[in-house]
């Protein structure tokens, strides 16, 4: 046993530990917990736990099903929210095949392989996400619209203290749990809150983000209210992103920086840039899963500039352009290792591990082929005709998830980086959801066509 599991054991023993979650992540991105007593631990950090692969989403078929659970002792919290004694605590778990080889499924897998890569080439990964979503009143299941705690705006802080209190009360759980926060604010629909983490490597992160969802619903249900990552709950207010802020380091310097070129940007920022332009159409299906995904990137509040709006439909870059799908944040000038680049498309309902490893792998591709930079972008590119974008060479971002699947199934990219087996998988999954979505007659319809045809 190495000096970590060690020290798991020894803390469960100090601090009467009775349960101890383990926790990964299906292909979806929906969390997965097993529950194992202590006892159960050191054969768990030898072998991994057994449990039937065939029932979590995008893990295996039913005639390989066994897998193994095996905890990584470095993920070791004391979940806060049931503090009282016997405590609760967890790990996020590598999924082993019953032979000890890493399962191709795990999502946490897909990315690990993604940053070897990376360190291949003397990068490391880092990653600062601004996580969007929602605070409801009520969570109706019958397909009404569901009530937001309050009325306030982007930045607001108004009396009506639901959101401020819920914000307090998440942020001292996140960092109870060594997840730091660096920002956090009131969005630009009512009951839209931001919580921005402070960045870290793309593995910390992807697993801060599962622990992130989870400790915001809980926070929610006790101050009984309800939390959302849906991506675009309502059709007039702006949807929840998760703008997300990616540097690459060489050892302790910033890649992405060199003092004296344009925006300080260095050749490796400039070709990872270029890297995640050209691939950004067959990534959408990662960086935008869902149906609802594509209704925040066209919905006509994305277009609401300095209202909270602001997903980006187009495929380009700019310094400062809030309307670009990536963006180069403003230098500040004393800090040369803050460079970095924000990819605005990713919602907050991602797979993070699938979104990482993608983002990684486009950047990646752009910095080991050279690819050049296009021309930044440095108007409202949704203020501009379509022959403007075409002449400036911005192609739209897909307008919905069958637009998006079909760019995926050519990719080249995809499947080196996911793997056949998660590809595979995720197509199959999301055409069914294209196809259950397409058979539906909507209230749109029923309202718009009813009383005239
Ligand atoms: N909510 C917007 C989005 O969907 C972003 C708003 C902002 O942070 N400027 O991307
Ligand atoms: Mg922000
Ligand atoms: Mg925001
Ligand atoms: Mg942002």
């Amino acid at each position: 046993m190495d000096k970590q599991q060690e020290f798991v054991l020894r803390t469960l023993e100090e601090r009467d530990i009775r349960f101890v979650r383990l926790w990964f992540t299906d292909v979806l991105g929906f969390l997965k917990s097993v529950a194992v007593a202590p006892a159960e631990l050191e054969q768990a950090f030898a072998e991994g736990i057994g449990f039937d692969g065939s029932a979590i989403e995008g893990f295996a078929r039913v005639h390989e099903s066994d897998m193994l659970a095996k905890p990584d002792p470095a993920t070791f919290q004391i979940l806060p929210w049931r503090a009282e004694a016997p405590g609760t605590a967890r790990m996020f778990c590598d999924i082993l095949m019953p032979d000890g080889s890493p399962s191709f499924a795990d999502p946490r897998y897909v990315l690990k392989r993604t940053l070897e890569r990376a360190s291949d080439r003397g990068f490391t990964f880092y990653t600062h996400p601004e996580i969007e979503f929602f605070l409801f009143k009520d969570m109706p299941l019958d397909g009404t619209p569901p009530t937001p705690v309050d009325h306030s705006g982007y930045f607001d802080h108004t009396p009506q203290m639901v959101s401020h209190d819920f914000r307090r009360q998440a942020i001292t759980m996140l960092e109870n749990m060594g997840i730091s926060v660096e920002f956090s604010h009131h969005e630009g629909a009512p009951g839209q809150q931001e919580i921005d983490l402070r960045y870290a490597d793309a593995l910390s992160t992807a697993d801060n983000i599962m622990t992130f969802r989870l400790v915001v619903k809980e926070v929610a249900l006790e101050q009984g209210v309800h939390a959302s990552f849906m991506p675009k709950p309502f059709s007039q207010y702006p949807g929840s992103g998760m703008h997300t802020h990616l540097s690459l380091f060489e050892g302790d310097r910033n890649a992405f920086y060199e003092a004296g070129a344009e925006y300080q940007l260095s050749k490796v920022g400039r070709s990872f840039i270029a890297g995640l332009l050209r691939h950004a159409g067959e990534m959408a299906a990662i960086t935008n899963q869902w149906v609802n995904s594509y209704k925040r990137l066209w919905g006509a509040s994305a277009r609401t500039a300095g209202m909270g709006g602001e997903a980006p439909s187009y495929i380009c870059w700019g310094h400062n352009n809030r309307s670009a799908l990536v963006r180069v944040p403003m230098y500040k000038p004393t800090k040369g290792q803050s460079t970095r680049i924000e990819v605005r498309s990713i919602d907050s309902a991602c797979n993070p591990y699938l979104t990482f490893a993608v983002l990684l792998g486009a950047g990646l591709k752009g910095v080991e082929e050279g690819y050049e930079l296009p021309a930044g972008a440095e108007d409202d590119v949704w203020a501009l005709t379509d022959a403007e974008r075409r002449a400036l060479g911005i192609a739209p971002l897909p307008q919905n998830l069958a637009e998006a699947i079909a760019l995926m199934e050519r990719s080249e990219l995809l499947p080196e980086v996911l793997g056949e087996h998660v590809f595979e998988f995720f197509l199959r999954n999301k055409r069914q959801e294209w196809e259950e979505y397409r058979q539906q007659v909507t209230p749109f319809e029923l309202q718009k066509y009813l009383p005239v045809l």
